[in-house]
This record gives C-alpha cells, structure tokens and sequence, in this order.
C-alpha cells in the first residue's frame, strides 16, 4: 500500500451516486484493507460542506461489488468467457478495433459512455483513442434525458444556465423530486429552508406525492404527460394578464411578438382542464412566479422522460425568461466548468470533416445534439441492412443493455457486432455480450473527478485521491485507452521521451518542448491527454498521473476566463496563475473553488454564446408544436388502461452503480406503487403478486398500496433489477430492470429521448409468488 493510502485514517473523496457528488470522509479497512467502513460528510469540501444524504451509506456495495471483474475477459465461440492478460487483450482489442477501421472505416464503430456519475476522468483519455480510430459517432446517458435541455439552451442562449436555489425567493420543481434525486448542492438543507421560510415559496408540478410535493406551497399534481399543457396555461396567465417583465423583455429578449398571440388566445380553462389542474390554483401559480424577486426552475427526468420532453425544456424556459429570471441572484445563470461535459469523448469530427459530418445519425437520419446520437436509437443504428450501419462498439462505463429502452433490442444489437470492447469495473449485462470485457479499478481506486461544474457565482472542482489500492488485475481507464493508442501507433516513444526529459527539468520548459512539438506536429493534439499522461503524469506525486491533463485545462481556464479565475485566487501572469490554478487542484482533495463572479451575475449575459446576447423566445422548430399540442398522445387505450412510471427515484435507489442489492435486508425495493382505488378494483392488497405487462414485455413483482400515484398511474422503482451474484455464488436479481418493459419506439418526436415515464400497461393479480 502506498504512503499516502496507508498513513490517513479518513480519507477525502466523494460519493458518485448522482451528480452532487457529496464530499465525504472515508474509513477504510475490512477485507484487504479495502473496504469503505465508515462515511460521513467532508465539512472541508467547498459545495456540500458536510452534507450528505442516506445513500452514501451503501458505496460500499459498489465497491465491493460480487462481480467486480479482475482480469481481461475474451468471449469464447460457446458464449463463455476465458482470461486473458493484459499485454494479450490490448494487442487482440487494438486489432479487432484496427480491422473494422480497414475494412469499414472508423465511422462504424461507436462509443458509448466514457464515464459515470462519478466517473470522468476516463472520457478525457477516450477521446484520443476515438480520434486515433476515426470514430465519429457516440453517446452516453445524457442522451437519455438531457439533449433536448441543450438542444433548448444552446438556441435560446448559446450556453446552459441552471438555476440558484439557495438564493431564489420561488423554486419550481417539474417532474423532479430533489429531495431524493438532488440536484444542488446540499439539497435537503435547502429544500427545508424554503419550506420554513413564510417570504419563500416552493411549486411543484409534479403527477405523484413525492416528498417535496408534500412541503411544496403549490403541488400542482398534473395528469401524467400534460407538463406542456400546463406550462402553457401558467405562461398564458401571464401574458393575458400583462405580468410579463415589459423592460427585461424589451432589453434582452428577441421574438416576443412572435409567440405572444398564442398565448394571448389560449383557452387556460381548457389547459387547465387537460393537465387535470384546478384554473385558479394555476392562476394563482403563475401570480406568485411574477410577484417574485427572483424565481428559478428545475426540470427533471418526470419530464425529461415524457411525452412532449423537448417542447416542456423549451416552455418553462419562455415561462422564466418572460418574467425577467436570469443574470441575477436566485436566478438561472451560466457557469463556467473546467471542462465541459459533453465534451469529454468528442470522438473525430475535424474541421475538414465537419462540411461532410451531418449532425443525423447515420441509418435512421435523427438528431446528434450535442454530438450525443438518441440512445433509444442506437440498437436500430447497429442491427440493420443499411451500408452505414455500425459494425463495432466500445463502450465504457456504461450498461446500455440494461439502461436503454427495450433491453432485449440493445443485447441484439450487441450480439450482432462485428466486434465489441467493454471497459467497466463489473461484468454488467452489457459485458456479458461484449467480445472482450477490460476491468477498470474502481473510483476510490484512482484520481477521479466529475465535471458536474454548473454552479454559480462560485464553481468548485474535486480531484478525487485514490482511497484504496487498485484490485489487482485491473487498470486505470487512462492506462487502457493509452495502451490501446500505442498499439495502434498513434503515440510515439520518440515523442514520449523527448518530452518526458524535459518534464523533469521544469514545467516551463516542458510546457515549451510541448507546445513546440504540437506546432511541428498538430495532430498529436488528438491525443494529448494520453501524450500528457505518459510525460508530465510521471513527474507528479502519488502516482497522479491520470491528473496530468488537468494542466492543460487550468492553464486553458486562466486564459479563457481570468476575472473569474483572479477572484477565485488565481490571478497574476497567465503562466503564474495557471500554474497556481494546478498545484491547488492537486493538492486540495476535497476540492477548491476555481471560479468565481463575486456579486457580478451579469457575468452571465457575458456567457451566451448568441453574438447579439439576447434571449431567443422564438425557436422556428418548436414553436409550431407548441401551439399544436397532440392531445392524441394521451387517450385512453383498453388493452393498456395502465401509465407505468418505469423508474422512479425513491428513497432507496439511486443508480446502477451499485449491482449488489444485498443491503436492501426486508427486500422492499421492488414493489409496484398504487393508487388503493386501482387496488380495491383489483382486489389487491400490499404485497400481493401482480404480473405487467406491456408492449414489449412482462415481468412480475408484489404491489405496495399508496396514495403516492394517482389512480390510473402506477410505478416502479429505478436502480434495480440488475444481476448480481450473491455469497452462495447464485446469480440472482432483485426487482424489474424496467427496460424489459419500455419501447424504444416511444421517444421525444424531436431529440429522441425514452418516454420511461409514460409507459402504457396492463396489470394483473397472479398468485404464484414472486422469486
Ligand atoms: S446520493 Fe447525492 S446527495 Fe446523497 S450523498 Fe450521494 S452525492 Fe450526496
């Protein structure tokens, strides 16, 4: 065990189970000295401060995990796995990876993933191995609820601005429960002091009585999928009683007079209707959000994953901006993250590529927002006829067998690839079809981070130390995919060794010799997190050479940004502050403040990416279907008189992480939520078996009675129904994995994104047990 492992009882790092990533201190000990024994909050850590929730508990069944993997896997012809070493697995993965590119080209292999929740320094390392192999698509989870939202802000504003609700007088929370699936930091804290606070007011739109519904001021409690409905009539109260923000409208807005008559006309009684809403409840919602000194609005999967998802992302932003909510304190604003999420893992799309690069995917024709193809499409994008079709897959940290919509689609898909790569820390279904399984050490194994970064006016940054040695046989990602870049020749030891002399001179002129060596050969720029890793990385301490292109980033922050960067400490020379920027980032394990606006919120006006730096309210592509809402998405259908929820963040779960459900000790996770009157119609009572059944599939699991649903709407949990192997060495499953009943045919009309929140379904009383 290293020094630095082995000489501090707790440790600093974070929990990865959703993207606060909570700072904790951690114990560690039990089986190998490897085991996280005790956690509790990091007060140290600059954004949660100590706090944590109830979750962070059970990491470690994460990292403990049955079928951690801890040798590389190759698929025999009968479907089973043997061993293979290390020096083997690279050399067979780089020529099966190299033999697609030359027979197919790079553009038919895909990437998924490249990190998790908590997961990202892998995706940094992934991109050079993309671009050595000429990938041009991929996708990861965002693309499973997310790409509308960017689609949404990059129009309106050019850049993503997020709410500030320790400081908004009115928080609005659609389809979103914060007070399990967080979202800000310190969540709970926050959500109390709204609550105790008779000046504040929380509203949440929101079909089920989730936990902040029930200390919300307004629970508007819609009818599932009529989210667009409801906006709209909140919208049309305040323009049809003249409430909107006449002067930030006038300064800062384009297009008003182009949505206004819609609104202007709407019939609100009728809206209201649709969404199942008392008018004057609505009404009185939308007086409250006006009469407000500062409003912000969070939207979540509850619409993320919903009919009509892209259109609600764009309604409730027209509905803040026309009330003036953006650039102040408690307010939607745009941060500045050091790195920004959805370009971890870009992949190939030079600038001599991007006039032949279409933003569609390549068999079906749909949108790549973000560069994120729609996850719901890709098993049809790799089991097709069509000459474009892809032909192999890498895919990191990422179990689309299980997370995408129609499971059984997506292991199809995988068992018709020519040839696939799964780099992840467990054997997950998706591994169980992938050509070659690689093990990675977990995330308290290695220097990990999250670029989570969205807060304003301060924005914080963790690099994570490693807590536990690495379980042995496994390797860190930036290792792999550099092994893998040497075996295809894209790293040269010349290069290496040139460079690695002068790092240990001195960071300037190592920071000489490297920008002199990308100006004699810019294409080495593709792989620069790998070339910086293999150089700079071996001249810093504890073996934190994975941390090695966090230099380049700082120094690229400074230059980019240097007001925020000065008020957060890091002022000086460029070089002086960049440097300074570095050496905190590597020695604050529980993290530092990189930026920082001070009181100046109109940083975010600075932040738009639109060159005029004005609000778009007008967008062509969804206005039209705005006004043309398809109330037909919503009729009654008797072969499924049920909407199933399929995952839905509870108390218990949080992600997939966590394969072993062991902690769960009275086996409550599973049950299916509903309304007692479904139930008494039923004849059914908590704990009685019923069977579901959709489209696409049909499993079974016992009911819970609660009045948390609305009649006709039921639910069940996310997180779960993934295999596990217990202490006996049986392979057993706790709950349903909800995709064996979801459709990857109901998606977002415009970025594709899974309807898991409005799943037609038929229930039925069974009287066998369920195992
Ligand atoms: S689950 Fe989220 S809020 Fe809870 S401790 Fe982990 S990171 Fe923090």
């Amino acid at each position: 065990m290293s020094e630095s492992i082995k000489n501090t009882e707790f440790k600093k790092s974070s929990c990865i189970l959703c993207s606060i990533n909570c700072g904790l201190d951690i114990k560690t000990g039990g089986i190998d000295g490897r085991e996280l024994i005790k956690i509790k909050g990091d007060r140290d850590n600059p954004s949660s401060k100590g706090y944590i929730c109830n979750k962070a508990a059970r990491l470690n069944h994460y990292q403990m995990g049955a079928d951690r993997i801890s040798s590389p896997m190759r698929r025999k012809a009968d479907g089973t796995y043997e061993v293979v070493d290390w020096d083997t697995a690279i050399r067979e993965v780089a020529a099966g990876l190299n033999e697609v590119k030359q027979q197919h080209g790079g553009d038919k292999i895909l990437f998924l993933g490249g990190g998790g929740q908590g997961n990202h320094l892998g995706g940094v390392f992934s991109d050079g191995l993309q671009k050595t192999l000429g990938i041009k698509y991929r996708s990861n989870a965002l693309a499973q609820e997310k790409t509308g939202e960017f689609w949404v802000n990059g129009k309106m504003f050019g850049g993503g601005p997020h709410g500030d609700f320790e400081n908004a007088e009115v928080a609005v929370f659609l389809g979103k429960n914060p007070w399990q699936s967080h979202g800000f930091p310190q969540t709970r804290k926050i959500l109390k002091e709204i609550a105790k606070d008779p000046e504040r007011c929380m509203i949440v739109l929101d079909p089920c009585v989730t936990d902040t519904a029930k200390i919300s001021d307004f629970h508007l409690q819609v009818k599932p999928g009529t989210d667009a409905w409801a906006l709209s009539a909140m919208i049309a109260v305040i323009i049809q009683e003249k409430l909107f923000d006449q002067q930030f409208i006038a300064n800062h807005t384009e297009g008003f007079e182009d949505i206004r008559s819609h609104f202007e006309n709407l019939s609100i009684t009728e809206y209201s209707k649709i969404s199942h809403l008392d008018e004057e409840v609505v009404r009185k919602v939308a007086r409250r959000i006006t009469a407000a000194g500062s409003v912000s609005i969070f939207e979540d999967l509850g619409t993320q994953q919903n009919i009509n998802s892209t259109l609600v992302s764009y309604l409730q932003r027209i509905l803040w901006v026309i009330t003036g909510n953006f650039a102040k304190k408690g307010t939607a604003n745009i941060g500045v993250p050091l790195m920004g999420l959805t370009d971890l893992g870009k992949g190939k799309i030079s600038s001599k590529d991007k006039t032949k690069f279409k933003k569609v995917t390549p068999v079906l024709g749909s949108k790549i927002i973000s560069g994120l193809m729609p996850c719901n499409e890709i098993a049809e994008e790799i089991n097709s006829d069509h000459p474009n079709h892809f032909r192999a897959a890498i895919i990191e940290s990422s179990n689309p067998v299980h997370s995408y919509a129609e499971s059984s689609k997506m292991r199809e898909a995988m068992r018709s690839l020519e040839f696939s790569v799964v780099v992840d820390v467990a054997m997950t279904e998706t591994a169980r079809e992938a050509s070659y399984v690689l093990p990675a050490a977990s995330s308290y194994e290695k220097h990990e981070c999250v670029f989570f970064q969205v807060d304003f006016p301060k924005n914080t940054f963790q690099l994570r130390h490693p807590i536990v040695e690495p379980l042995a046989g496994t390797l860190i990602e930036a290792e792999i995919h550099t092994r893998l870049i040497e075996q295809l020749g894209g790293l040269k030891k010349a290069h290496v060794k040139l460079l690695k002399t002068t790092a240990k001179i001195s960071r300037k002129v190592f920071a000489l010799a490297f920008l002199a060596l990308l100006a004699i050969k810019p294409k080495l720029i593709k792989i620069a997190p790998s070339l910086l890793y293999r150089t700079l990385g071996t001249t810093l301490n504890n073996g934190a050479s994975a941390a090695a292109p966090f230099w380049a980033l700082c120094h690229q922050f400074v230059r980019n940004n240097p007001l925020s960067a000065a008020k957060a400490g890091f002022s000086g020379s460029r070089w002086k502050a960049g440097e300074k920027m570095f050496n905190t980032l590597m020695n604050s394990p529980s993290g530092f403040i990189f930026s920082d606006s001070g009181t100046d919120y109109s940083d975010s006006w600075n932040r738009m990416g639109r060159a005029n730096k004005r609000i778009k309210l007008h967008i062509e592509e969804l206005f039209p279907q705005a006004c043309n809402l398809d109330i037909n998405l919503l009729s009654d259908s008797k072969e499924f008189p049920f909407i199933l929820t399929a995952g839905q963040r509870r108390g218990e779960t949080a992600n997939t992480i966590i394969r072993d459900a062991s902690w769960d000790k009275k086996s409550k996770i599973a049950s299916l939520y509903m309304h007692s009157k479904d139930a008494e119609k039923l004849e059914l009572l908590s704990g009685d078996n019923v069977r579901i059944t959709t489209k696409s599939g049909t499993a079974q699991t016992y009911v819970e009675v609660n009045d948390i649903q609305q009649p006709g709407f039921i639910s069940l949990p996310n997180g779960i129904g993934i295999d596990y192997v217990d202490e006996d060495g049986d392979q057993v499953r706790i709950g349903i994995a909800p995709n064996d009943l979801t459709s990857n045919q109901d998606k977002d009309f415009f970025a594709g994104t899974p309807w898991h929140k409005y799943v037609r379904a038929k229930i039925e009383k069974v009287r066998k047990k369920v195992a």
